[in-house]
Protein backbone atom coordinates (compact mmCIF):
# COMPACT_ATOMS: atom_id res chain seq x y z
CA UNK A 1 0.00 0.00 0.00
CA UNK A 2 1.53 3.79 -0.93
CA UNK A 3 2.38 5.12 2.96
CA UNK A 4 0.95 8.63 1.85
CA UNK A 5 -2.95 7.02 2.13
CA UNK A 6 -2.06 6.89 5.81
CA UNK A 7 -1.97 10.28 5.83
CA UNK A 8 -4.94 10.95 3.87
CA UNK A 9 -8.48 11.35 5.58
CA UNK A 10 -12.16 11.58 4.85
CA UNK A 11 -14.05 13.65 7.59
CA UNK A 12 -17.61 15.09 8.90
CA UNK A 13 -17.99 17.99 9.43
CA UNK A 14 -17.51 22.21 9.20
CA UNK A 15 -14.18 23.24 7.86
CA UNK A 16 -13.77 26.34 9.58
CA UNK A 17 -12.99 24.63 13.12
CA UNK A 18 -10.40 22.37 11.72
CA UNK A 19 -7.38 22.54 13.49
CA UNK A 20 -4.90 22.48 10.16
CA UNK A 21 -2.42 24.78 8.71
CA UNK A 22 -4.81 25.42 5.74
CA UNK A 23 -7.84 25.27 4.77
CA UNK A 24 -9.05 25.55 1.11
CA UNK A 25 -11.88 27.77 0.22
CA UNK A 26 -14.58 26.89 -2.20
CA UNK A 27 -14.54 30.89 -3.53
CA UNK A 28 -15.85 32.36 -6.43
CA UNK A 29 -14.05 34.51 -8.90
CA UNK A 30 -14.51 38.16 -6.91
CA UNK A 31 -12.98 36.53 -3.71
CA UNK A 32 -15.50 38.75 -1.74
CA UNK A 33 -17.06 36.12 0.31
CA UNK A 34 -20.69 34.19 -0.88
CA UNK A 35 -22.91 31.60 0.68
CA UNK A 36 -21.67 28.22 1.26
CA UNK A 37 -18.37 27.02 2.50
CA UNK A 38 -16.89 30.31 1.72
CA UNK A 39 -19.41 32.70 3.63
CA UNK A 40 -18.34 30.07 6.53
CA UNK A 41 -15.05 30.68 6.35
CA UNK A 42 -15.49 34.47 5.96
CA UNK A 43 -17.95 35.05 8.98
CA UNK A 44 -15.14 32.97 11.18
CA UNK A 45 -11.98 34.70 9.62
CA UNK A 46 -13.54 37.90 10.52
CA UNK A 47 -13.54 40.94 8.39
CA UNK A 48 -9.78 41.38 8.29
CA UNK A 49 -10.09 38.35 5.87
CA UNK A 50 -12.14 40.57 3.02
CA UNK A 51 -9.67 43.26 3.45
CA UNK A 52 -7.39 40.83 2.04
CA UNK A 53 -9.23 39.50 -0.09
CA UNK A 54 -10.47 42.93 -2.04
CA UNK A 55 -6.74 43.56 -1.98
CA UNK A 56 -5.91 40.11 -4.03
CA UNK A 57 -8.70 41.50 -6.70
CA UNK A 58 -10.22 38.34 -7.70
CA UNK A 59 -9.18 35.03 -8.94
CA UNK A 60 -9.80 32.99 -11.98
CA UNK A 61 -11.59 29.72 -11.94
CA UNK A 62 -9.44 26.68 -11.39
CA UNK A 63 -6.63 28.92 -9.68
CA UNK A 64 -6.05 29.52 -6.44
CA UNK A 65 -4.62 31.97 -4.24
CA UNK A 66 -3.53 32.04 -0.43
CA UNK A 67 -4.57 34.54 2.58
CA UNK A 68 -3.94 34.58 6.08
CA UNK A 69 -6.47 33.12 8.22
CA UNK A 70 -7.22 35.57 11.11
CA UNK A 71 -9.73 34.17 13.82
CA UNK A 72 -9.40 30.74 12.12
CA UNK A 73 -7.06 28.13 14.01
CA UNK A 74 -6.12 27.61 10.72
CA UNK A 75 -2.63 29.63 9.50
CA UNK A 76 -3.46 30.21 5.82
CA UNK A 77 -6.82 30.05 3.55
CA UNK A 78 -6.36 28.65 0.61
CA UNK A 79 -9.02 30.17 -2.17
CA UNK A 80 -10.01 28.51 -5.14
CA UNK A 81 -13.00 29.44 -7.51
CA UNK A 82 -14.40 26.11 -8.66
CA UNK A 83 -16.33 26.16 -12.04
CA UNK A 84 -19.98 26.59 -12.54
CA UNK A 85 -21.42 22.86 -13.74
CA UNK A 86 -23.15 23.53 -16.91
CA UNK A 87 -23.66 20.19 -19.30
CA UNK A 88 -20.34 18.60 -18.34
CA UNK A 89 -19.02 19.69 -21.47
CA UNK A 90 -17.56 23.28 -20.92
CA UNK A 91 -14.23 22.35 -19.59
CA UNK A 92 -15.99 21.55 -16.02
CA UNK A 93 -13.74 18.36 -15.38
CA UNK A 94 -9.90 19.60 -16.34
CA UNK A 95 -11.51 23.35 -14.81
CA UNK A 96 -11.97 21.23 -10.98
CA UNK A 97 -8.92 19.14 -11.68
CA UNK A 98 -6.78 22.40 -11.66
CA UNK A 99 -7.94 23.62 -8.69
CA UNK A 100 -7.06 20.50 -6.65
CA UNK A 101 -3.66 20.86 -8.35
CA UNK A 102 -3.13 24.61 -8.07
CA UNK A 103 -3.84 24.05 -3.90
CA UNK A 104 -2.04 21.73 -4.06
CA UNK A 105 0.98 23.60 -5.74
CA UNK A 106 0.34 26.39 -3.39
CA UNK A 107 0.58 24.01 -0.22
CA UNK A 108 3.97 23.07 -1.45
CA UNK A 109 4.79 26.08 -1.91
CA UNK A 110 4.09 27.35 1.97
CA UNK A 111 5.21 23.95 3.01
CA UNK A 112 2.06 23.01 4.24
CA UNK A 113 2.16 20.33 6.89
CA UNK A 114 -1.70 19.75 7.15
CA UNK A 115 -4.52 20.61 4.34
CA UNK A 116 -8.20 20.38 4.44
CA UNK A 117 -10.20 20.43 1.56
CA UNK A 118 -14.23 21.13 0.63
CA UNK A 119 -15.84 19.21 -1.44
CA UNK A 120 -15.28 21.94 -4.29
CA UNK A 121 -18.02 22.95 -7.17
CA UNK A 122 -20.42 20.31 -5.39
CA UNK A 123 -22.88 23.20 -3.70
CA UNK A 124 -24.30 26.07 -5.68
CA UNK A 125 -21.87 24.91 -8.41
CA UNK A 126 -23.96 22.23 -8.95
CA UNK A 127 -21.39 19.76 -10.13
CA UNK A 128 -22.00 15.77 -9.51
CA UNK A 129 -20.88 14.81 -6.23
CA UNK A 130 -19.29 11.16 -7.76
CA UNK A 131 -17.42 12.80 -10.13
CA UNK A 132 -16.38 15.88 -8.13
CA UNK A 133 -15.18 13.43 -5.75
CA UNK A 134 -13.12 11.20 -8.15
CA UNK A 135 -11.85 13.88 -9.59
CA UNK A 136 -10.81 14.86 -6.12
CA UNK A 137 -8.85 12.36 -4.79
CA UNK A 138 -7.09 10.85 -8.48
CA UNK A 139 -6.01 14.92 -8.30
CA UNK A 140 -4.64 15.04 -4.83
CA UNK A 141 -2.88 11.65 -5.13
CA UNK A 142 -1.35 11.86 -8.38
CA UNK A 143 0.35 15.46 -6.49
CA UNK A 144 1.42 13.56 -3.66
CA UNK A 145 3.11 11.03 -5.28
CA UNK A 146 4.84 12.68 -8.14
CA UNK A 147 5.45 15.83 -6.25
CA UNK A 148 6.90 13.10 -3.37
CA UNK A 149 4.85 16.20 -0.82
CA UNK A 150 2.99 14.14 2.06
CA UNK A 151 1.31 17.04 3.95
CA UNK A 152 -1.81 15.58 5.92
CA UNK A 153 -4.89 15.79 4.27
CA UNK A 154 -8.63 16.33 5.19
CA UNK A 155 -11.64 15.81 2.77
CA UNK A 156 -14.03 17.70 4.74
CA UNK A 157 -17.58 16.72 4.18
CA UNK A 158 -20.81 18.84 5.21
CA UNK A 159 -23.45 16.66 4.24
CA UNK A 160 -24.04 12.77 4.60
CA UNK A 161 -23.99 12.17 0.57
CA UNK A 162 -21.14 13.33 0.08
CA UNK A 163 -19.45 11.88 3.45
CA UNK A 164 -20.43 8.22 2.30
CA UNK A 165 -19.76 8.92 -1.18
CA UNK A 166 -16.17 9.92 -0.67
CA UNK A 167 -15.50 7.14 2.10
CA UNK A 168 -16.50 4.91 -0.75
CA UNK A 169 -14.45 6.24 -3.46
CA UNK A 170 -11.42 6.34 -0.63
CA UNK A 171 -11.75 2.56 -0.03
CA UNK A 172 -11.94 1.82 -3.71
CA UNK A 173 -8.91 4.15 -4.75
CA UNK A 174 -7.22 2.01 -1.72
CA UNK A 175 -7.34 -0.98 -3.44
CA UNK A 176 -6.59 -0.66 -6.85
CA UNK A 177 -3.46 1.37 -4.98
CA UNK A 178 -3.00 -1.84 -3.36
CA UNK A 179 -3.53 -4.36 -5.97
CA UNK A 180 -1.18 -2.11 -8.29
CA UNK A 181 1.63 -2.17 -5.59
CA UNK A 182 0.99 -6.05 -4.65
P1 LIG B 1 -19.57 25.79 -4.59
O1 LIG B 1 -20.06 27.15 -5.00
O2 LIG B 1 -18.12 25.55 -4.94
O3 LIG B 1 -20.48 24.69 -5.02
P2 LIG B 1 -20.61 25.61 -1.86
O4 LIG B 1 -20.10 26.30 -0.63
O5 LIG B 1 -22.00 25.94 -2.30
O6 LIG B 1 -19.51 25.90 -2.99
O7 LIG B 1 -20.51 24.05 -1.65
C1 LIG B 1 -19.32 23.31 -1.69
C2 LIG B 1 -19.40 22.21 -0.67
O8 LIG B 1 -19.15 22.74 0.62
C3 LIG B 1 -20.80 21.55 -0.58
O9 LIG B 1 -20.63 20.15 -0.65
C4 LIG B 1 -21.32 21.99 0.79
O10 LIG B 1 -22.10 20.97 1.39
C5 LIG B 1 -20.03 22.17 1.56
N1 LIG B 1 -20.07 23.06 2.74
C6 LIG B 1 -20.92 24.05 3.05
N2 LIG B 1 -20.59 24.62 4.24
C7 LIG B 1 -19.48 23.95 4.69
C8 LIG B 1 -18.64 24.04 5.85
N3 LIG B 1 -18.86 24.94 6.80
N4 LIG B 1 -17.60 23.17 5.96
C9 LIG B 1 -17.33 22.26 4.98
N5 LIG B 1 -18.07 22.13 3.87
C10 LIG B 1 -19.14 22.96 3.72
Amino acid sequence: MKSFLEKIFIAKGDITSFDVEAIVNAANTSLLGGGGVDGAIHKAAGPELLKECISLKGCESGKAKITKAYRLMAKYIIHTPGPIYKNGKSGESSLLESCYKNCMTLAKEYNISSIAFPAISTGVYSFPKEDACKIALKTVFAFVDKEKYFPTIYFVLYDDENFLIYKNEFEKVKNELQTISE
